[in-house]
């Protein structure tokens, strides 16, 4: 795609223009190395935002990640020189996969290799969890607790770390690596939230720093990963792009997740499958939203959930068509009642929007000077 200035202009043949900007590259570390052109997260230039150089252990295979003192890296410029875009800025630290896909998992099999934590600890721990009330916008582990953490996917690590682990590995880890382990935890409470402050986020990237270093002290430097390195610049995308619900990849591997259960030939052409069995389902989808506008008949919820991949009878009311009043979107904001993350979709009556002249990315010195943009 030939993006220059911001303005990509198609005419489509039902006449509309359409204009697009790429405003970042989000993926997991490999791809995004791979779509920005960088090097390989094994190769000794590992990081692509600071040009620090890590040697290789004495195995002369893995990468020694060690060394966590922020103020000596030197964050990278002018990589690349496009027309608006920062490519080593706009290459986010994608928080879903940093935070909850990586560190939880590699802390856990680190204490079961140590016998930290033995095969009676996750018996008596999966009995507690079973006791616990886990919040409505969290996922349950259920048995997964007991089946020593097999299969687990984002949310399931996000549930883990937030909600389950500081009350299940309080009697369970040595008092040091528990303690460590509550730093990142804090950490993650606070990058979490849906509207965050400059503060937050320094005080989140203070507790990142010092789990990271004691990491390297509690443990050795083979525990160490990229993604933990990585750890300390998710701050820079926060501060550039604001809270992560707006950006985080959660509903991109939801919709992966739809593509991977739809059947293929597993031959050739399941590209052509994948958008054929998509289209089919968005069409079902806007038959199951106009009947819904005319009726109120929960009843059939049930059945119209059977025709599409995609909706749930929790959300279909919610995407009824709703008249925007700027005046509700501002009062809804500041209601401390109202949980607003930031990606929730805007009624169809919003649009279109008014479109305001081109912007650049600001300077990384000014970008202290303005308040925190919250995606609300
Ligand atoms: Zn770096």
């Amino acid at each position: 795609m030939y993006v220059f200035r911001g303005v990509f202009p198609v005419i489509c043949p039902s006449g509309v223009r359409i204009h697009a900007t790429l405003m970042m590259v989000a993926c997991d570390i490999p791809a995004a190395r791979k779509t920005s052109g960088f090097t390989s997260h094994n190769s000794t230039w590992a990081c692509y935002k600071c040009n620090r150089h890590f040697p290789r252990l004495e195995n002369g295979v893995n990468i020694d990640f060690r060394g966590f003192d922020f103020s000596r890296w030197v964050l990278r410029d002018g990589l690349h020189r496009l027309g608006y875009l920062d490519l080593v800025r706009g290459t986010i630290i994608d928080p879903m996969h940093n935070l909850f896909l990586g560190t939880p998992k590699r802390l856990m099999d680190r204490w079961i290799k140590d016998e930290d934590i033995q095969d009676g600890d996750f018996v008596a721990m999966q009995k507690t969890a079973e006791t616990m009330i886990v919040p409505g916008e969290y996922t349950s582990l259920n048995s997964k607790i007991g089946k020593q953490f097999s299969y687990m996917k984002a949310d399931e690590w996000k549930s883990w770390v937030l909600v389950y682990s500081p009350v299940l590995l309080k009697d369970v880890l040595a008092k040091d690596r528990f303690e460590n382990w509550i730093n990142f935890v804090d950490a993650c409470r606070l990058l979490i939230k849906p509207t965050i402050t400059f503060n937050e986020v320094n005080t989140a990237h203070q507790f990142l720093q010092t789990f990271c270093t004691r990491c390297d002290e509690l443990y050795n430097a083979e525990i160490l990963t990229c993604n933990m390195h990585l750890h300390l610049h998710l701050r820079d995308t926060i501060r550039d792009f604001g809270p992560v619900y707006g950006y985080w990849l959660f509903g991109f591997e939801r919709f992966n997740g739809l593509l991977k259960n739809l059947k293929t030939n597993r031959k050739i052409g399941f590209e052509e499958t994948f958008m054929k069995k998509f289209i089919e389902d968005v069409h079902k989808d806007d038959l199951v939203n106009s009947f819904l506008q005319s009726t109120h008949q929960t009843s059939a919820f049930s059945l119209l959930t059977k025709l599409t991949y995609s909706f749930t009878p929790a959300t279909i009311p919610s995407i009824r068509q709703r008249t925007f009043r700027i005046q509700s979107f501002v009062e809804a904001s500041e209601d401390p009642n109202v949980l607003v993350k930031g990606n929730e979709p805007l009624p169809p009556s919003a649009f279109p929007l008014s479109l305001k002249s081109a912007t650049t990315m600001i300077a990384l010195e000014k970008r202290e000077e303005i308040p925190m943009c919250t995606v609300t």
